[in-house]
């Protein structure tokens, strides 16, 4: 029973507005309840009764006290029967038994003690052995305040004692009628008292669990809403790509990572042509769409992992390339150039008749914060030239020799 059982706000609140007369929650918060609270409690019952072992043997000094004539059964009750069966029940609510077992093994310590004191009281034909019974006293206010089984099992306990008790005193020949009927109301008020102990005790353990879950599952709500925002303002929600503040997130992580140390990286700064005159053209509407487009197509070029790819305001991307160089940079670039060239969204005011990209690549080495700056501007310089150069093109240009695929290096 260790798995978590699922209870929301409303769960809790229904808890809190039940007023049922055994303590018991509506379902779900019952069964947290027991997994959380009531379980746990169980296992401390093992050394609590085994406490009680020694506590009840110590009512032998009654037994030889005042029942003498039966004190050779009092032997055989407590050695025989009520010890090795409390030993046996502190066993066996250790084993995780489920309530309904845990419950019934709680009453069974009390009745055990009981009935090994009604029955060397009913035996005995000492004089003294009218006080004897008393013991069941003591027996039932323990078992109701400080074993504490559930309210209803307390209830039911306290009813069988009495009863019993009642019975044995009515019937037992050296027992005065007024000393019997003292006891037994007075083993009613003990019951009453030790109910109500035990009423409000659950009651209030039960209360600060509902408060202390309800704190919990507040608590767990706003974090979870702080990690939204969190996650949120660092994405934008046209293209779903990092926004400026997501690049500068994961790049300040990326060089603050000391295995990247001494790395080489590519910056490539990408910008949609003629963008303003798709807008003029196809209104704001289609260039949004346009946009989300072609962020998609930029992003489907890289083979993520450390990759970064943003959308830095505006048209125009980013995107980090860890480990690679100049002809690495420049490759992924002219991908990305291929990508949204192979869109063919219509742009009738560019030359190309499509809407298309120009790239520019820098690079640098993971060493100082400097090195990422000094990388973008070197970026941007070569973005300047390839829109210069006639746009729909990626600068420093990809480096190919006669022979496809043959690509040569740079420097
Ligand atoms: P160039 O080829 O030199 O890059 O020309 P351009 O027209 O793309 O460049 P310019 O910087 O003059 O225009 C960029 C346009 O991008 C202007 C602006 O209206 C548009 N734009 C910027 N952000 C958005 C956006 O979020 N949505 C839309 N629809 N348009 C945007
Ligand atoms: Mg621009
Ligand atoms: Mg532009």
């Amino acid at each position: 029973m260790t798995q978590e059982i699922k209870v929301s706000l409303e769960d809790i609140g229904r808890a809190q507005a039940a007023r049922q007369w055994n303590l018991v929650f509506p379902e779900p918060v019952e069964s947290r309840f027991e997994v959380d609270i009531a379980h746990r409690r169980a296992k401390l019952l093992r050394i609590v009764i085994v406490r009680t072992v020694v506590v009840y043997n110590l009512f032998l000094i009654g037994d030889w006290l005042l029942a003498r004539d039966a004190f050779n059964l009092a032997l055989v009750v407590h050695f025989g029967l009520v010890t090795p069966w409390l030993l046996a029940a502190s066993y066996m609510v250790h084993r995780s038994p489920g309530p309904a077992v845990r419950n019934l093994l709680m009453i069974s310590v009390p009745l055990a003690m009981v009935a090994g004191v009604l029955a060397v009281f009913a035996v005995s034909r000492d004089p003294l052995a009218s006080h004897y019974q008393y013991f069941v006293v003591i027996v039932l206010i323990y078992a109701n305040a400080v074993l504490r089984p559930s309210f209803t099992a307390a209830v039911i306990l306290s009813a069988v004692t009495i009863v019993a008790h009642g019975v044995i005193c009515a019937l037992h020949p050296t027992m005065p009628f007024e000393a019997a009927i003292t006891s037994s109301y007075g083993l009613i008020i003990a019951a009453w008292v030790s109910l109500m102990a035990n009423y409000y005790i659950e009651r209030d353990v039960r209360r600060s669990f509902l408060m202390r879950l309800k704190d919990n599952l507040a608590a767990r709500d706003l974090q979870r809403t702080a990690d939204d925002l969190q996650r949120i303002s660092h994405v934008d929600a046209l293209t779903g790509l990092a926004n400026r503040r997501g690049v500068d997130t994961r790049a300040a992580a990326l060089f603050a990572g000391a295995e990247a140390r001494r790395q080489p990286f590519a910056v490539l700064m990408i910008d949609v042509d003629h963008f303003k005159g798709f807008n003029d053209r196809y209104g704001h509407l289609e260039g949004d769409r346009c946009l989300s487009l072609t962020g998609g197509a930029i992003r489907s070029a890289v083979r993520g992992g450390g990759d970064i790819v943003g959308r830095y305001g505006g048209e125009e991307f980013v995107v980090i390339l860890p480990e690679a160089d100049m002809l690495d940079g420049v490759q992924v670039a002219e991908r990305m150039r291929r990508a949204v060239e192979a869109l063919a969204i219509p742009h009738d005011r560019s030359h190309a008749g499509v809407v298309t990209i120009s790239a520019g690549v820098g690079v640098g080495r993971i060493d100082s914060p400097d090195s990422l700056s000094e990388a973008i501007a070197e970026a941007d310089a070569a973005l300047y030239a390839a829109k210069a150069a006639g746009r729909n093109r990626v600068h420093p240009p990809v480096p190919v020799d006669r022979h496809e695929h043959n690509v040569v290096r740079f420097g």
